[in-house]
């Protein structure tokens, strides 16, 4: 196919007619194909069904714990080092606790939101219409998350190596409303980009260059360790930079076994300094009397010391799917100026940018004929694209075969799309 603008009229209907066809053939089988799972699949969940043999009758944590009993808000020390190893901070610097990250960033901002973790009167509920930069396309649960705990959101673009970061510091500088920051610092949700060290030393400055004076870098790496190639791709150190700035107070760094595991039963990983750990534990007290230690000594004792090992088998599963999405794009979408995605070498998600206006569209053209993409908009705040053309491809749950033809079904509606497009502007 060659570019569209070098066709005339003629040539363009005579393309469509024939995409629509092709497209009717496709459909006429009856699909049920979806790419909006961004979950481990069954193969992947099973690396880890060792876990249940891991507690074997032996309770007893490294440190004389009983972990069947009450207490230990910030997690036994073999969870921790987990911790340590997958987030690379000190475990003294790490809580562990409950099976959703997630769930810590919720308390968390809610903490900010509430009292502050600082001890002092700093609190962001306390200014009025607060807010968070939220860097776009990213993560639809950050945002509903932030909306749901009263907080604006301020979109800032994001590039190949992380947020736009002039605009963030403008944005900062000049508004004291600005109360923080979102960041998936590797493989991003959903645009697979990893930060670069320029950019990580930036935000580790952002606290000092804030206008506030409670501004949080909200640091959520979810994957820290999902790499397709090993040793794995390296992510600038963020609490250590921050320690250098003197704004370690100010960033809150996430991270959960989630995706390397099993999903719906691991651990959340939270890290800070001092002064904020201390202030996470206070409101974790008030809520509990002590997280699963049982499942954090079978995940220390499955997981401790090979984590590098087991990411390597979950690539085995993971990168064929991400290979497959890649090379339908390639050779169906690289020689026309309709597209454009991400290579992600890691992650869940590839992003896919289609022609401004589009991606409802397209989104609306697989449903009907029964290819489930992520709603279109769902990877901006308030499910807003601007632009309206962004949509977001999980490959990790379908079947190989699955995505192949899911991926060939999508490619036939972005083309067809684009050119009805480009016929009712001529
Ligand atoms: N953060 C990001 C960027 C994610 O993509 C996801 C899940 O898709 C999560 C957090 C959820 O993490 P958890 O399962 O630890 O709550």
């Amino acid at each position: 196919m060659t570019r569209l603008a070098d066709l005339n009229n003629e040539a363009l209907s005579a393309l469509a007619e024939q995409l629509e066809q092709e497209l009717e053939l496709v459909s006429g089988n009856r699909l049920s194909l979806d790419l909006t799972r961004g979950k481990p699949d069954a193969e992947q969940l099973d690396l880890s069904n060792g876990l249940e043999a891991a507690i074997g009758g032996n309770y007893i944590a490294s440190d004389g714990t009983d972990t069947r009993n009450y207490g230990g808000l910030r997690g036994i020390p073999e969870a921790r080092e987990l911790g340590a190893e997958i987030m690379e901070v000190p475990a003294e610097q790490i809580i562990c606790w409950g099976n959703s990250s997630l769930s810590l960033m919720y308390l968390s901002v809610d903490l900010l939101m509430e009292s502050g973790i600082w001890g002092d009167a700093r609190r962001w509920g306390a200014t009025d219409a607060p807010k968070l930069l939220t860097p776009v396309p990213g993560y639809d649960r950050h945002f509903v998350l932030t909306e749901r705990l009263g907080l604006g959101m301020i979109n800032v673009a994001m590039n190949d190596a992380g947020p736009d970061m002039d605009a963030v510091c403008k944005l900062v500088g000049d508004d004291a409303s600005i109360k923080g920051i979102w960041c998936v610092p590797k493989y991003s949700n959903p645009t697979g980009c990893t930060y670069s060290d320029e950019v990580v030393a930036r935000i580790a400055e952002l606290p000092d260059v804030a206008a506030a004076d409670d501004f949080v870098v909200l640091w959520d790496n979810a994957y820290a360790v999902h790499d397709f190639q090993f040793p794995r791709r390296p992510l600038a150190n963020l609490l250590e930079l921050a320690e250098r700035a003197g704004t370690a107070d100010n960033v809150l760094l996430f991270a959960s076994t989630s995706k390397i595991t099993h999903a719906s039963g691991g651990l959340g990983f939270v890290a800070g300094s001092p002064a904020t750990l201390n202030a996470l534990e206070a409101r974790l007290s008030a809520s509990s009397v002590g997280p699963d230690k049982v499942n954090q000594l079978r995940h220390a004792r499955f997981l401790g010391g090979r984590v590098e090992e087991h990411m390597a088998n979950h690539a085995a599963i993971v990168k064929p799917k991400f290979e497959a999405v890649q090379q339908v794009l390639d050779q169906e979408l690289s020689d026309l100026d309709i597209a454009t995605w991400t290579k992600p070498e890691g992650g869940y998600f590839v992003s896919l940018d289609v022609r401004p206006g589009l991606a409802g569209t397209i989104g609306k053209l697989a449903a009907d004929i029964g290819l489930a993409l992520t709603p279109p908009g769902a990877t901006f705040p308030y499910k807003d694209d601007p632009q309206d053309r962004n949509l977001r491809i999980a490959p990790t749950f379908a079947k190989l075969e699955d995505i192949k033809t899911a991926m060939e079904v999508l490619v036939l509606c972005v083309k067809i799309a684009t050119i009805r497009d480009e016929i009712s502007k001529r």
